[in-house]
């Protein structure tokens, strides 16, 4: 039988990616909601090409829109977080493809893990800001969660068939970000143009940016840490320019397991939708005998300072990895319309960091008002 699949998010790069994946296995996967925030022709073309029951758009206006765009349709196009809330919880849907940024998409996916329904997460926010409660809903739903992340799908790869308590780290790798090698002194005239030139990845501007902060690698040691179970002290992160080595695992006999690929963002992707089991696809392959060399280099973190905000909020945990990913969210948006130079997004993090009281053992409320809070201290 065809699984169901709801993608949240389907226009931006990784829904886009997730829809090729459900294409070229039509016989295990098959789309029955999908949402959007307002990318009008892209949304109608993907309602012709896959037959959605359910399609959730952002406002009454892009509804309409998209109708006036499909003409007559059996997909039932619905509208703002109700829709949203609907598309997640369509109810003939195995999984659901969480690649929708802010504080909407941890609603819908605490509905649909209620719902009993799988997760692939790619929204980096949902175990970022709330992963105690998140992993908390997973279990007690029992329900599978996949990672939609080169790093943890690596992870998760080098940990099948081993024993989790035989772990000693495990090594995330960064590819640097555009910014690896110029001169922290520098920063302060840096642009955003500049900035969205990712060396190894083809990603959305805002990963972009926090892949040359490092932000973004901060999140995913704070996912790791929910996605594993692991300590703060037992995941590293170490700079590997070339983004052939996805991630690594260190065991306590010494061995060390990487899972390598072309940095190709459809492998973790189908690696989740087919939970963990191996296929064929026709995506490009590693030629190891073309690689001249691997390099590897501590993160420098005095020039990246998000890196540690990251690690010091996860390990403080309560409201404060919420605050840490608001603030960053909101200088990001500072930043690309050019309000900002890049060494200033580190500094109005910081900024907020220092003014925020955390709390601990926070609810999801307490969570979606700290996360307003830091969007409101960000000038
Ligand atoms: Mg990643």
């Amino acid at each position: 039988m065809k699984k169901g699949i709801v993608i949240l998010g389907s226009t931006g790069s990784i829904g886009k990616q997730a829809l090729e994946v459900v294409s070229i296995f039509p016989s295990a996967l098959t789309v029955t909601a999908l949402a959007t925030k307002d990318d009008v022709s892209t949304i109608v073309e993907q309602i012709k090409k896959f037959s959605p029951k359910i399609v959730s758009v952002d406002s009454e206006v892009i509804k309409q829109k998209v109708e006036t765009l499909l003409g007559v349709s059996k997909t039932q196009i619905v509208f703002g977080p109700e829709g949203l809330l609907k598309a997640a919880t369509e109810p003939s849907a195995k999984m659901v493809v969480v690649a929708i940024p802010g504080a909407c998409a941890l609603t819908a996916v605490l509905a649909a893990i209620k719902l009993k329904k799988d997760i692939a997460l790619a929204t980096k926010e949902v175990l970022v800001a709330a992963g105690e409660i998140f992993m908390k809903e997973i279990k007690a739903a029992g329900v599978k969660i996949f990672s939609i992340d080169s790093e943890h799908s690596a992870i998760a790869q080098c940990l099948q068939g081993e024993d989790p308590k035989t772990v000693k780290k495990i090594i995330l790798t960064a590819s640097g970000g555009p910014f690896l090698k110029t001169l922290a002194e520098k920063f302060a005239q840096l642009t955003a143009k500049e900035a969205l030139q990712h060396p190894t990845w083809k990603m959305g501007p805002k990963i972009t940016i926090d892949s040359a902060t490092l932000m973004n690698k901060g999140f995913e040691v704070i996912e790791a840490h929910y996605l594993f179970g692991l300590d703060y002290a037992q995941i590293e992160v170490m700079i590997h320019p070339q983004s052939i080595i996805h991630s690594m695992v260190e065991f306590v006999d010494g061995s060390v397991k990487a899972q390598l690929g072309a940095p190709d963002m459809r492998v973790p992707i189908q690696y989740a939708l087919l939970e963990s089991k191996r296929q064929g696809n026709h995506w490009s392959r590693l030629t190891l005998a073309q690689m001249t060399k691997l390099e590897f280099l501590a993160p420098d973190k005095e020039k990246f300072p998000c890196l540690t905000y990251a690690y010091e909020a996860g390990k403080a945990g309560g409201t404060l990895p919420a605050v840490v990913n608001a603030a960053n969210e909101e200088a990001v948006k500072l930043f690309l319309a050019g309000k900002i130079n890049f060494a200033q997004i580190a500094q109005k993090i910081k900024q907020v960091l220092e003014r925020h009281e955390n709390q601990p053992n926070p609810t999801l409320e307490a969570i979606l008002a700290a996360d307003q809070f830091a969007r409101t201290q960000v000038l």
